[in-house]
């Protein structure tokens, strides 16, 4: 399995090549078909084995699918990480890729085109990331998110549910749902925010959870949040 075969955009191909990433990591061949697909998953996978693109790039290529793109405010893409230090990952994982997206080689929708016809480049709204996390400002993040929305947001559950009761934003939105390491969301002890933030996100979103480790606690937020979801585990 080679990039080729994830039925990516030209865009996105560009900017993977771009970036020097020559071939898929193991997480990534058996993840990404299947978060294509829509399903939901559950993957067993550390940092360090390219999971964090895993879920970004099926999440831009769900987010570009979604014709509301224009006008929302809240995010589509939701991404729940334990601590600031992964959050801010996480966000500059998804800013190196959402760039590709200022523009998209595409067939304009009109009644002129013939699939003969060249295709044509459709200028599309950007992809805005943002990251929320503590230790940091409250009112520098409110600031961030407020104006015109976002399209991908990252953070710590706690934070994220201030964010939320601060109307800086909100989860109506949201159809891609990432819960990244849920065993160290666990042992930090942010279980009652994941949960609250779960249930408050609509249900026939699609789920991803990755876990380093998967001990019964975990096992049982993951069977609540997914729906039928893939196991992968490497
Ligand atoms: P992660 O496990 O998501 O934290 O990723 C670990 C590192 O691998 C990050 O620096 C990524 O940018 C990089 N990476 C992800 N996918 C690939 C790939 N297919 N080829 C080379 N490097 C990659």
């Amino acid at each position: 399995i080679s990039f080729a075969h994830f039925g990516f955009d030209e865009a996105l191909l560009n900017v993977i090549i771009k970036h020097g990433y020559s071939e898929p990591t193991g997480i990534q061949k058996q993840a990404v078909p299947v978060a294509m697909s829509g399903r939901d998953i559950i993957g067993i996978a550390k940092t360090g084995s390219g999971k964090t693109a895993a879920f970004i790039w099926p999440m831009l290529i769900h987010i570009m699918d979604q014709e509301e793109l224009q006008k929302g405010e809240g995010p589509i893409g939701l991404i729940l990480a334990p601590t600031r230090e992964l959050a801010s990952q996480i966000y500059t994982e998804a800013k190196k890729f959402a760039k590709s997206y200022g523009l998209r080689n595409g067939i304009k929708n009109d009644a002129h085109t013939t699939l003969s016809a060249p295709s044509q480049i459709l200028a599309l709204p950007k992809c805005r990331v943002a990251a929320v996390y503590g230790g940091a400002s409250k009112m520098d993040q409110f600031k961030e998110l407020r104006p015109g929305g976002i399209e991908i947001l990252v953070g710590t559950p706690g934070r994220l549910i201030d964010m939320v009761k601060m109307k800086a934003t909100n989860f109506r939105r949201v159809s891609f749902l990432v819960l990244d390491e849920a065993d160290r969301m666990f042992d930090l002890g942010f279980e009652p925010q994941v949960r609250s933030i779960c249930d408050n996100i609509r249900p026939d979103r699609q789920t991803l959870l990755f876990s380093a480790t998967f001990p019964k606690k975990v096992e049982i937020l993951a069977r609540e949040v997914t729906t039928e979801p893939v196991r992968i585990s490497i």
